[in-house]
Formats: structure tokens, C-alpha cells, sequence
């Protein structure tokens, strides 16, 4: 049996169920269908033995007055405002963040920090280079502070060369990134910049970050948002260019949702793969040269209190499979349910075919205590339990040329004059939870005749780890 609905919404992550929620409130009448069991997409809260973990750590900011605006309406005064620590751990040593003359110094010793400089002098009488994200970083900091401080751990990231990497991506993220600004201060005097400005506290859910999306959800269902769990779209169908319904697997059966308006926050090349009737050739193999990386995380549970002060750790080791630890404890008390223990997220980033992607999580579990281990941080502790959680498609990979490539989808995609992508993977791109979030509320006014154009969100904006210290958090 179908049903009439007159926004069907695909997936229920943060753009997902904001856009559920504003749709809501302006009395729609719509339905969400996400395709697992849980509530927030990658911005969910997995909980395990009574302990919480992210995929990835979740901080909330953003410049965006309506997000912040949403934010508070729905959790109210239930954020702690927490400082951010995260050093880089590279070849057994704890860099400060931001980078501190004499802990670099000591860190690297004189002869390495000299190189670095004499590198960078080197670099910057080159002049700029923008051919690829390698030579972008190298121009502008020297090839020693590449390699040290971006190569390893963008190489985790990205799972291809530096040099395969955009330099788009280079200047969105670290044009004027505190790391950069760090090591320049650091290294080579402010030019104006003010470490201090680089210091952070960002907003938290005392629960973790799901807590925010599990009460969007509840929010918007009490205001009538029908959210049906385990339905997964499987096939998009249109009428020229206009979608009419959606086919949902769901444990009773195939189920068709019509609509006059849709909202995709599913993976756009899976968008693309399910539309019905298929959009021309040209446009299939455009979707299918974009890749996704997926994230595994390996989260463990230890038998001892502050194994270290961060809040996460960088991992720019290139002997050591994993990218970032997290320490959720240092993220909020509550998300450890025994002050005696620790609970730690080593945060791994993989592509199918992967020898990580398929093993065990007995496996993983195993494999990550050795690598934390190996780093140290562990001391004489024990780690007595663990789970894994992997979260396919979390980064868009932003390969030299997918630029060309997703163009022709997102062309396609605006032909079809009914539904709108949203999100992160539902647009392709390295969006935050706040910009997520922005598309989906712009899409929503889009739907009450507004005429915005989703996809200039996060293109022209700045990263906001740059404002960090002075807006701080949501
Ligand atoms: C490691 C990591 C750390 C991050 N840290 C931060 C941070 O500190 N601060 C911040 O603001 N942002 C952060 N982000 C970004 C944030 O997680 C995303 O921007 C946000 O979750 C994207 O929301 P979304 O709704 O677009 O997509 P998602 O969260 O991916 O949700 C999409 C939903 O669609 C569902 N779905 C998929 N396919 C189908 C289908 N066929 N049918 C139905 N449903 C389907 C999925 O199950 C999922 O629930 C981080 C991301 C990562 C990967």
C-alpha cells in the first residue's frame, strides 16, 4: 500500500530531519525515510555497554544565525561549552596545537626546525604553485612542513597521493587554516596573525551529538513529520523532469511514497544510479567517476581515567594505520558511564576493496589496542572491551577533475524541477553539520517559494575553523 505525502524527505541525518522539522512547523505534510535504524546519519551517537561515541568527534558551530538559532530551539541549555585539545602525534612525539615554538622546537630538534624554515624560504622564492594539493601546501609552507604536517595524515584522509588532490581543496580548507597560520607563527613569526584567536571552545551536547538529532526527530513527529525507520529508497521515479514517487525497501516489503516535492539526502550517486527512468549515459558515468571514502571507527573501552588530556588527537604517524583518537570523556563526562574508564574512537579511513573494510570487528578491535598501544597513550592500561562502527561514503573524494564530473550531475540534478539534494554526501561535498543543515532549511523556503541556490552553500563561505576563538561555538 502507498501513501500520499506531500514532502517525501530521504534520509534522516541532521539535513534530513531539519528539513523535516522546518517543514513541519509550516504545517506540511511530510514523511522521512531513513534506511537503518538510527536516528542523525554520521552525526549520530552510537551506544555501546552504556558508553557513547561519535563517528568522528562532533563539535557545533556555526556563523549561520538560523542553525544556531535551530540548534538552541532544540536542545535548549543542554550544551557544555568545551575547550578544544587536540595535538598531532607524529614519530612518538605530541605536538602542541596550535604549534608552540618551544615544544616544536623540542620536538623536532634544531637541525629539523632549521630545514623547515630554510625549506620554506626555498618554497616562497618559487612563488605560488596551484597545480595540485601537494604543491599548493609546498609553495606556501615548504616541503618539509608538507611532510611533516599534511602529507600522512591527508594521504589517510583522502586514501590517494597528495599531488592527485585538488588544490581547491587546499585553498577551502587551509587558506588561512589555524594549522597554517600555526606553523607560519610557530615557525616563522605572526605576520599579524594572533595565536591566541586559535584557541577554541565549541559547543557539545551533554549526550553527544545524536541527542540533538533524536529530539529534532521527536520535535518534528510531534508536529506531524511521519519518520519511518528502516525504508531505504531504492528507486527514484520521475516523469520527465518531475519526480512523482519513491520506491522504500523496507522488512514488510517494497513500499511506493509519492509526493510533490522531494528532498535527497542520500549519496547523489546513488541518487543519480536510482533514478527511473535512468538519466542519459553521459550523466551516469559522470556520477560513477566520483568516489566516496568510507570511515571505520574502532571504539574502545579502557580500564583507566585521563589517559591524556585531548579531546582528539591528530595521528600524522605514517607507520600507523590510524588517523585521529578520540577521547570522548574529554568531550563530556556523561558519555562515560564509569569515571574509572576511558572510551576512545580511533578513527580510520578506508575505500571498498580495503583489507580494514571487510575484516571482523574482533579483528578491528584487536588491531586498533595494538596501534594504540604502539602510540604510547595507552601507558600500563588495558583496553577490556570494544565495537566498531563503519559509516560508508562520509567524505566526498575531491579527486583533480571530479569538479568536471559532478558538474554534469549537479546540472542534471537541477533539471529535475521537484526535488532538491541536500547534505553532505546528498551534494558531493565536504559540508559541516551546519551547512548540511543550511541547505536543508534553504530548501524548505525554496518549497515556500523562495528561489535560493543550494549549491553556492560552503563554496564561497569560509571554512569556520578559521573563526574559531572569536564566534566560537553554536
Ligand atoms: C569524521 C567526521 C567528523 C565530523 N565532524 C563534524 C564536526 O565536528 N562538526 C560538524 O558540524 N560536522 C562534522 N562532520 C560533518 C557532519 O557529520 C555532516 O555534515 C552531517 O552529518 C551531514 O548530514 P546529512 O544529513 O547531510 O548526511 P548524513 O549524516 O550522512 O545522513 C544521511 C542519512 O541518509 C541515510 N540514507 C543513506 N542512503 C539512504 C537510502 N537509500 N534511503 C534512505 N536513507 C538513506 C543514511 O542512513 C543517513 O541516516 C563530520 C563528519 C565526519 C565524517
Amino acid at each position: 500500500m502507498g501513501m500520499t505525502a506531500r514532502t517525501v524527505i530521504l534520509g534522516a541525518g541532521p539535513a534530513g530531519l531539519a528539513a523535516a522539522y522546518a517543514l513541519s512547523k509550516h504545517r506540511r505534510n511530510v514523511v522521512v525515510a531513513e534506511a537503518t535504524d538510527a536516528l542523525g546519519g554520521i552525526s549520530r551517537t552510537v551506544e555501546y555497554r552504556g558508553y557513547r561515541f561519535d563517528i568522528g568527534g562532533h563539535r557545533f558551530f556555526t556563523k549561520f544565525d538560523e542553525v544556531q538559532q535551530l540548534w538552541h530551539e532544540v536542545l535548549g541549555d543542554e550544551f557544555l561549552v568545551r575547550p578544544r585539545l587536540s595535538r598531532i602525534y607524529y614519530r612518538n612525539r605530541l605536538f602542541e596545537y596550535p604549534l608552540r615554538v618551544t615544544n616544536a622546537l623540542r620536538n623536532l630538534g634544531l637541525l629539523e626546525a632549521a630545514r623547515c624554515v630554510a625549506s620554506y624560504g626555498r618554497a616562497r622564492a618559487m612563488g605560488d604553485a596551484d597545480d595540485n594539493f601537494e604543491e599548493w601546501v609546498s609553495s606556501r609552507f615548504g616541503r618539509r612542513l608538507f611532510e611533516i604536517f599534511f602529507k600522512a595524515y591527508t594521504e589517510k584522509v583522502w586514501g590517494i597521493p597528495c599531488s592527485e588532490i585538488g588544490a581547491e581543496w587546499a585553498s577551502q580548507r587551509i587558506k588561512n587554516l589555524s594549522l597554517g597560520v600555526a606553523i607560519r607563527n610557530a615557525f616563522l613569526g605572526s605576520r599579524g596573525q594572533d595565536v591566541a584567536s586559535l584557541i577554541e571552545h565549541f559547543r557539545y551536547p551533554r549526550l553527544g551529538p545524536g541527542m540533538m538529532y533524536e529530539r529534532m526527530a521527536i520535535l518534528a513527529a510531534g508536529m506531524g513529520a511521519e519518520i519511518r525507520m528502516r525504508h531505504r529508497a531504492v528507486a527514484i521515479h520521475r516523469n520527465g523532469t518531475r519526480v512523482v514517487a519513491v520506491d522504500v525497501e523496507t522488512p514488510e516489503g517494497l513500499v511506493r511514497l509519492d509526493g510533490e516535492e522531494f528532498l535527497s539526502s542520500i549519496p547523489l550517486t546513488m541518487l543519480i544510479e536510482r533514478l527511473r527512468p535512468a538519466p542519459p549515459p553521459s550523466v551516469l558515468a559522470a556520477a560513477r567517476a566520483l568516489t566516496y571514502r568510507h570511515l571505520l571507527t574502532i571504539d574502545l573501552i579502557v580500564d583507566a581515567p585521563d589517559l591524556f588530556p585531548d579531546t582528539w588527537i591528530y595521528v600524522h604517524s605514517p607507520d600507523l594505520q590510524v588517523g585521529r583518537i578520540q577521547n570522548f570523556g574529554n568531550w563530556s563526562p556523561e558519555m562515560v558511564p564509569d569515571a574509572r574508564t576511558s572510551a576512545l574512537g580511533l578513527e580510520y579511513f578506508v575505500s571498498d576493496g580495503d583489507a580494514l573494510w571487510t575484516a571482523s570487528d574482533a579483528q578491528l578491535v584487536a588491531f586498533g589496542t595494538e596501534e594504540l598501544r604502539r602510540t604510547g597513550l595507552l601507558g600500563r592500561a588495558r583496553v577490556t572491551d570494544g565495537t566498531v562502527v563503519r559509516a560508508p561514503l562520509a567524505y566526498p573524494v575531491y579527486r583533480i577533475g571530479y569538479r568536471h564530473h559532478l558538474d554534469q550531475v549537479v546540472e542534471f540534478v537541477r533539471s529535475l524541477e521537484n526535488l532538491q539534494a541536500i547534505g553532505r554526501y546528498g551534494m558531493f561535498k565536504y559540508n559541516n553539520a551546519d551547512h548540511s543543515i543550511l541547505t536543508a532549511l534553504l530548501a524548505v523556503e525554496n518549497i515556500e517559494g523562495a528561489d535560493h541556490d543550494l549549491w553556492a552553500v560552503n563554496t564561497d563561505t569560509d571554512y569556520h575553523e578559521i573563526r574559531t576563538g572569536r564566534e566560537s561555538a553554536a
